[in-house]
């Protein structure tokens, strides 16, 4: 993955970032084509960092790059969908796991504090934020387990997630959502391993259970109005 922890990115970082945060919360969808000479121009950079940021979102799944034509938002195939949940299905049960063997007091108020921003989102309609921290969520838990190391990998698959339920959730449906979240937290609150890790598989599996075949009907939104 390229991403800068330090204060001052890169600018291939910068835009790797942008790029990144648009398509996980689903401003860019699948298949939108990606201009180098526009992305250039939106972020005030040379046409190579750009290739560059774009062979790393490549890298990382996010891009698809097609010689003499271009790069384009990814478009994960159902059976890739269903690989993707499977591996996180069985990352994040051990997360869990390895959460509720020491989640702290304070670990315990982070994951209610997130929950509760989720709500706060969800009731004022912000979808960009609603979806953010709907992922998000899953991120804290891989952080307060304590693994560097999961969260970077669940962080990959989570933005794939993204990706999967912009193309194949039928519109209406809702991403994670609070409640399931607030029962997982009340679950790894009581250090209930096996129940914990029950209600975070349900919730995975039912994410997955919302999806089909149905493309999207909304149209393709402009580069400059997504990015600036
Ligand atoms: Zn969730």
């Amino acid at each position: 993955m390229l991403k800068s922890k330090s204060n001052a990115p890169s600018p291939t970082e910068a835009i790797y970032e942008r790029l990144w945060d648009a398509i996980a919360e689903r401003n860019l969808r699948p298949g939108t084509r990606l201009k180098e000479e526009q992305l250039a121009e939106i972020f005030a950079v040379s046409r190579a960092r750009v290739r560059s940021a774009l062979a790393a979102l490549e890298r990382d799944g996010l891009v698809r790059l097609v010689p003499n034509r271009g790069a384009f938002v990814a478009e994960p195939t159902i059976r890739e969908a269903r690989d993707i949940f499977f591996a996180r299905a069985t990352i994040e049960s051990k997360l869990v796991e390895r959460l509720c063997a020491h989640a702290s007091t304070g670990a315990i108020n982070r994951l209610k504090a997130h929950v509760a921003e989720e709500r706060a989102a969800a009731e004022r309609c912000d979808r960009a934020a609603a979806v953010r921290l709907s992922g998000g969520f899953h991120l804290l838990i891989a952080e307060l387990a304590g693994s560097p190391y999961l969260f970077e990998v669940l962080r990959d698959l989570v933005s794939r997630t993204s990706l999967i339920t912009a193309m194949y959730q039928p519109r209406g449906e809702k991403d994670c959502g609070p409640d399931e979240h607030e029962d997982i937290v009340s679950k790894i609150a009581c250090g209930d391993v096996e129940a914990a890790k029950l209600a975070m598989d349900h919730h995975l599996d039912h994410i997955e259970r919302q999806l089909n075949l149905a493309q999207s009907d909304e149209g393709p939104r402009h580069l400059r109005e997504i990015l600036s």
